[in-house]
């Protein structure tokens, strides 16, 4: 379906386009006023050119352990197993999409409520300063995390590879520019994560905390009520101030934070989140 010219031309994108030419769009149509440079984001570039080793790595194991599971265990013609390989490629990807949004959604939902998954997806959101760069800070099990029910469903359905990889590259672009700071219409808001959806989902309002969940399209969003999206405001305090900015302590601090709930408040209290104190007014769910 793609040419190798074409597949070529998507991972150069992937790989140098949309993380150089979306920090010019910023730059030139920004919706926050925001520095030049600001600090860490020597520290994100560092995770955008490793990640593509590592948690690929990571996902490349699972995804051979998956296809080895289903080939001892799924036999012939389990449920639906493969049912995407023969289908029209409009279906196979619309299917994409949707399985996509589905597990990113639900993935993502649960790394903000369970404590345990919330300590490694901190990393993400301890940007200060929020940009198109800030879009790879992730720890790699958080990350792998949220790959897992996705590599599962396509390894059972087998789309088109070309497909999974037209959609791959699809996400990498939608992520950098759903991160960016740029000013673009309001409507959009209303059917994609565009960045001023997003950026609610990372501000430190306390109205906005645990909404916005989605990836891309963000029907579900509207759908269970996790959707903040005023027409007036744009949100303007984001992340951690007192999270490290070092890619290494990003990666080890998670374990250490988590060995002290537990030390703390026990094991349990990282399988629930602690109801929040109602000091004011402003309720936070
Ligand atoms: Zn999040
Ligand atoms: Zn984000």
């Amino acid at each position: 379906m793609l040419t190798p010219v074409t597949q070529e031309w998507l991972q150069m994108l992937s790989l140098y386009g949309w993380i150089w030419i979306i920090p010019i769009v910023e730059r030139l149509f920004p919706l926050n006023k925001q520095p030049f440079v600001r600090s860490g984001m020597i520290n994100d570039l560092i995770h955008t050119y490793h990640r593509l080793h590592l948690h690929s790595m990571l996902n490349a194991a699972f995804v051979a352990w998956l296809v080895t599971y289903a080939q001892r265990h799924a036999g012939q013609g389990a449920y639906l197993q493969g049912s995407l390989a023969n289908v029209h490629w409009t279906w196979s990807f619309f299917a994409l999409l949707l399985m996509g949004h589905i597990t990113f959604y639900v993935a993502h939902y649960y790394s903000h409520k369970i404590p345990l998954l919330w300590e490694f997806h901190r990393v993400h959101h301890s940007s200060v300063t929020l940009d198109s760069f800030s879009t790879s800070r992730f720890h790699v099990i958080d990350k792998a995390l949220f790959a897992a029910p996705y590599l599962m469903l396509v390894t059972y359905f087998q789309p088109d590879p070309a497909l999974i990889f037209l959609y791959i590259s699809f996400r990498d672009f939608w992520g950098r520019y759903g991160h960016g700071n740029i000013k673009d219409a309001h409507w959009l808001g209303y059917f994609v994560s565009n960045p001023k959806f997003h950026r609610w989902h990372h501000s430190n309002h306390p109205e906005a905390i645990d909404k916005n969940f989605s990836g891309e399209f963000n029907f579900m969003d509207y759908m269970f009520g996790t959707a903040y999206y005023p027409k007036e405001r744009i949100p303007d305090n984001f992340g951690e101030t007192g999270y490290s900015n070092n890619i290494i302590v990003q990666h080890y601090r998670p374990f250490v934070d988590i060995y002290n709930i537990a030390k703390k408040d026990g094991v349990m209290a990282l399988f629930r989140k602690p109801k929040p104190k109602q000091t004011s007014q402003t309720a936070q769910e």
